[in-house]
């Protein structure tokens, strides 16, 4: 049995002012919550998360990290610094990271390695465009940026990454894949991470984001292959992101 898992993507979005009512708010309905949820935030407010949240049963992480170890990498950060607030999770390859920054499968593919390496557990986003969907482009798609992420695991290492299935479509746009277009999708992935290890591809979680809402959430989170959500504009309002929890 998956435990679900339903992150959140602040992306760059809070202030101390802002995010320490959030937090409480989470913390403060969180009580009953019998899945996994965790919070990724900018860099920058991980030390406020790592004081807000400890001991809280709510996880926190980043959106982002380097394929470096250390170095002369300006603006960079990596993944000891990330243990430094006791982070546990960290988001590898969202659609605005490849989009914006250039980031490709084999970099986010080496950024994975790394984080798996650390103990930390990346949620490694893959998805469609619209063009690709609206062409019928999206198992080839998926698999493609699958592939890549699989040849550079250890079959035994498997389960310590997350999935994150995100068509760019629904990002942020209020579209959501409906619950069997997203099974779909997820079905296809589970197949994949079967090719490589049949029992441990049955242990990966794999969440849905894009555009998820307290008013879509159960129906997403009732099918079978989909483990829970990342979520970013609802996560930005601690009752919205408290009912995806507790759908999960
Ligand atoms: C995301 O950015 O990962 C995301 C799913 O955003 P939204 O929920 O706003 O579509």
């Amino acid at each position: 049995m998956r435990r679900k898992l339903v992150c959140g993507n602040w992306k760059m979005n809070g202030s101390l002012v802002s995010n320490a009512v959030l937090l409480a708010g989470i913390k403060a309905g969180l009580s009953q919550s019998s899945c996994d949820v965790a919070v990724c935030v900018p860099a920058v407010y991980l030390a406020q998360c790592q004081s807000a949240l400890t001991g809280s049963g709510l996880s926190w992480g980043a959106q982002d990290v380097s394929a470096h170890a250390s170095g002369a990498y300006t603006g960079e950060i990596s993944v000891s610094m990330l243990q430094d607030f006791s982070c546990e999770y960290v988001i590898l390859g969202h659609s605005e990271r490849r989009a914006y920054h250039g980031e490709s499968d084999a970099l986010v593919a080496l950024k994975m390695q790394r984080v798996i390496q650390s103990g930390l557990t990346p949620v490694v986003c893959v998805g469609e465009s619209l063009a690709e969907r609206e062409s019928g482009q999206t198992e080839a798609v998926v698999s493609a940026q699958m592939d890549v992420l699989l040849a550079a695991i250890d079959a035994a290492d498997l389960a310590k990454m997350v999935i994150a299935y995100e068509p760019v479509w629904a990002i942020g746009t209020g579209k959501t894949a409906t619950p069997e277009m997203a099974q779909d999708v997820h079905a296809i992935l589970r197949a994949k991470l079967g090719q490589k290890n049949g029992e441990l591809a049955q242990a990966v979680r794999i969440l849905y984001g894009g555009s998820m809402k307290p008013d879509n959430a159960r129906e997403l989170l009732a099918m079978p292959d989909i483990d829970g959500g990342l979520i970013g504009g609802a996560a930005l309002n601690s009752a919205d992101f408290l009912a995806i929890v507790h759908f999960a």
